[in-house]
C-alpha cells in the first residue's frame, strides 16, 4: 500500500514477536512450536512475521493453501501446516508441491489423501474432536485412520492433534477432560500429539506434547485477556507486537449539555476539551466501543467518548491543556493494551487484529 498522507497507521514490532516465540519455547522447552500466522499473521502481515521468525521457528501453521503458497513464494521454508487442511482433492497437487504438511478431519479428506497419486510423501496430522464439536474424528475412530494412514507408502509423518474449547479458563476441568479423551483414543500409540493453543501453552502443560501451536500469544495478548483469570499466569512477559495509531485532526471545547457524535451517545456534564482522531470503523476501529474506552493522546491515557464513526473518533482531552491537531493517538499498543480495548468493545483482540481495514498501512519495524 503507497504511504498516504492519513496519519493513521498499524506499527509492527517484530523483534516483539521473536520474543514471544521464544516465551512460547521457553514455557514449552521440550516441544517445537509451530508459529500460527493465518488470517496474514492475526493481520499483522504474514510474510514479514514468517520471515521475521525464519531463523527460529520449528514451523509455521496457516488456514488454507493460498495462505501457505504466499509464504512459500516469499521463501519460507520449514514445516507448514494447513490447519484445516484441503477444501478439494485438487489441492493436494499444491500441497504437494509447496512440501505442505495437512491436517486430515474427515472421511472425505482421508479418501482424498488415500486416492492421491503423489510424487513425494504426504504429511498428515490426523485431528480428533475432544469436545470442541466442531471438526475431527472421534476419539474412537484414531486407531482405525491411524492404520489406515500409517499402511498407505505415500504418507509420511503422521501427527495425531486436537483442539481446546476452553483452554483459558483455568478452573474450568473441560480442557483436562479433553486431553483425557485424547489420550484414550491414542491408546498408548507412538505417534506425535499436539494440542496447546497459546493459552495452554501457559496454562496446561501436561498438554504440551510434541507440538505446540501458539498463535494470540505471538502478537503480544494474553490469552486470558478478559476472562478475570489473568491473576497468577504470567501472560504479562508478552510484549505487544502491534502499535495502531493514528493523530488528533481536530481539538474543540464543548459546553456542558452538548452531545458528541452520532445519537448524542455522550452528553458532556461539564464544559469539556474533545478530541478528533483520524480512525473509524472502516479501518477496523470497534464500532461498539463503549465511552470509557481507553487511548492514549501524546502517552497519556484518556478515554472515547460518543460513538465511532466510519474515519473519526472523539476522545476526551479535559485536562489535556496543551492538546493541538497532529497529536499522536494510540488506540492500541504498548500503552493501551489491545485487551482492554477489546473488553470494552465486547469482542477479543483476535478480532480487532484480523479486522484492522485495508487503507491502514502495516509499517513493519525491527530493533
Ligand atoms: C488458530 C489456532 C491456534 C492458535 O490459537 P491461539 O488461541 O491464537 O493461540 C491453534 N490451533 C488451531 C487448530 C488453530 O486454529
Amino acid at each position: 500500500m503507497t504511504r498516504s498522507a492519513r496519519p493513521l497507521r498499524a506499527r509492527i514490532h517484530l523483534d516483539a514477536i521473536r520474543h514471544n516465540y521464544r516465551r512460547a519455547k521457553s514455557l514449552a522447552p521440550r516441544s517445537r512450536a509451530l508459529a500460527v500466522v493465518k488470517a496474514n499473521a492475526y493481520g499483522h502481515g504474514a510474510i514479514a512475521v514468517a520471515r521475521a521468525l525464519a531463523d527460529e521457528a520449528d514451523g509455521f501453521a496457516v488456514a488454507c493453501v493460498e495462505e501457505a503458497l504466499e509464504l512459500r513464494e516469499s521463501g519460507i521454508q520449514g514445516p507448514m501446516l494447513l490447519l484445516e487442511g484441503v477444501f478439494s482433492p485438487d489441492e493436494i497437487a499444491l500441497v504437494e508441491r509447496a512440501g505442505l504438511a495437512m491436517v486430515v478431519h474427515c472421511r472425505e479428506q482421508l479418501d482424498w489423501v488415500l486416492n492421491a497419486h503423489p510424487s513425494r510423501r504426504l504429511d498428515c496430522w490426523i485431528k480428533l474432536d475432544t469436545g470442541m464439536h466442531r471438526v475431527g474424528f472421534s476419539p474412537s475412530e484414531f486407531a482405525e485412520v491411524n492404520a489406515r494412514l500409517a499402511a498407505c507408502p505415500h504418507v509420511g509423518e503422521r501427527v495425531a492433534m486436537t483442539h481446546f474449547a476452553r483452554a483459558d479458563e483455568l478452573e474450568h476441568p473441560y480442557t483436562l477432560a479433553q486431553i483425557e479423551a485424547f489420550e484414550q483414543g491414542l491408546n498408548g500409540a507412538r505417534i506425535g500429539r499436539s494440542l496447546a493453543n497459546s493459552a495452554a501453552v501457559f496454562a496446561w502443560p501436561q498438554a504440551h506434547g510434541d507440538w505446540t501451536r501458539p498463535g494470540i500469544m505471538l502478537y503480544g495478548v494474553s490469552p486470558f485477556a478478559g476472562t478475570g483469570s489473568n491473576a497468577n499466569m504470567d501472560a504479562g512477559d508478552l510484549r505487544p507486537a502491534m502499535t495502531l495509531e493514528s493523530a488528533l485532526i481536530a481539538v474543540r471545547d464543548l459546553d456542558a449539555g452538548e452531545p458528541v457524535g452520532y445519537g448524542g451517545r455522550f452528553v458532556c456534564e461539564r464544559p469539556t476539551r474533545v478530541g478528533v482522531a483520524a480512525i473509524g470503523y472502516a479501518d477496523g476501529y470497534p464500532r461498539h466501543a463503549r465511552d470509557g474506552t481507553p487511548i492514549a493522546v501524546g502517552g497519556r491515557l484518556t478515554r472515547l467518548i460518543g460513538r465511532v464513526s466510519m474515519d473519526m473518533i472523539t476522545l476526551d482531552l479535559t485536562g489535556f491543556d496543551e492538546a493541538r491537531p497532529g497529536d499522536p493517538v494510540e488506540l492500541w499498543g504498548r500503552t493501551v493494551p489491545a485487551g482492554a480495548v477489546a473488553e470494552a468493545s465486547d469482542t477479543i483482540a483476535y478480532q480487532l487484529f484480523t479486522g484492522i481495514g485495508r487503507r491502514v498501512p502495516l509499517l513493519h519495524e525491527d530493533a
